[in-house]
């Protein structure tokens, strides 16, 4: 039993405009990072699109509605300040969120021990009722529920290292406290949500702050002190990531200093909770990472530690 690495073609249909860092060369590399022979173990799957009930657990109506019109439309549109559909985003939504939900289906009959899901749009700034930050639908979200709904998961988690706050999935389980969602972050940063260390409806929301410049220790202190108590208290039985690289020290988007290195610090300590509270069911979505070289090397040592 391995890891497994699902994608989907459609990821690499949604065009961003000229300039944009959420472009399509960012999962091209992390594809080719994945490439080599030590990969060769992965179970590689192409993902289904979403069913459409599971997307409703996390979405309005009106917000789904208004991502699948996106293909009726022969121009690139703006959904938000940040944010662009192109022909072809609608599709690579649906397989992006259809990628989490497979890879929670394999993991939880036991057809892999875990899984990283390399898709693109990302999800974590998506809310409820809006495409937000690059986001269209929030992937992690979606698979929670599916963790949940189909296989009787109830208490899910979310562990969030992208350099940004995950506002969209914090709201998604603020009233949830069955979900936990625990994220580090820099401070001030977009999009300026995550302030309250301990929030939610029962203190199941953990929010660690970096300031600009932090590092390794400040990293693994936020884990070690604040997120991996927490999670170890709320006792998962499924554990997500998301995994996004922008607090590598080369991001154009950010100002941490985190290195390969404290990747795959975080995710051995993860892997070792998901080991203790829930046989290892862990999955991994891809989120942020916007130096091309970067990317493609912490999420090959991301998905190497997977592996172990
Ligand atoms: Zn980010």
């Amino acid at each position: 039993v391995t890891t497994a690495l699902i994608t989907h073609q459609s990821c690499f249909d949604h065009v961003t405009p000229e300039g944009h860092p959420e472009r399509v060369a960012r999962l091209k590399s992390v594809l080719e990072g994945l490439g080599g022979a030590e990969f060769d173990g992965l179970l590689r799957e192409e993902s289904p699109a979403v069913e459409m009930d599971i997307v409703g657990r996390v979405h309005t109506a009106a917000h789904i509605d208004h991502i699948l019109a996106s293909d009726q439309q022969s121009e690139r549109r703006k959904v938000d300040p940040d944010t662009f559909m192109s022909i072809g985003s609608s599709k690579a939504a649906l397989h992006a969120a259809g990628a989490v939900v497979r890879a929670v289906d394999l993991v939880s009959v036991g057809s892999a021990r875990n899984g990283f899901c390399a898709v693109r749009p990302p999800g974590h700034h998506a809310e409820p009722d809006a495409a937000m930050g690059f986001c269209l639908f929030n992937n992690v979200a979606i698979g929670a529920m599916r963790a949940r709904d189909k296989w009787g998961h109830t208490r899910i988690a979310v562990v969030d290292f992208d350099v940004h706050h995950g506002n969209g999935t914090q709201a998604a389980f603020f009233d949830d406290e069955n979900a936990f969602y625990g994220s580090t972050h820099q401070s001030p940063l977009y999009p300026g949500t995550g302030l309250e260390p301990f929030t939610g409806i029962s203190g199941n929301i953990v929010n660690a702050v970096l300031e600009p410049g932090a590092g390794s220790t400040e990293f693994r202190e936020a884990y070690e002190d604040c997120i991996l108590p927490g999670l170890l208290e709320f006792q998962p039985d499924f554990l997500l990531i998301s995994a996004g690289f922008d607090g590598h020290v080369a991001d154009p988007l950010a100002g941490l200093n985190l290195s390969d290195d404290d990747f795959v610090w975080l995710t051995r300590r993860l892997m070792d909770v998901a080991n203790s509270a829930c046989s290892g069911r862990l999955v991994s979505v891809l989120e942020g990472g916007y130096d091309l070289v970067a990317l493609r090397s912490a999420s090959a040592a991301h998905v190497r530690a997977l592996m172990e």
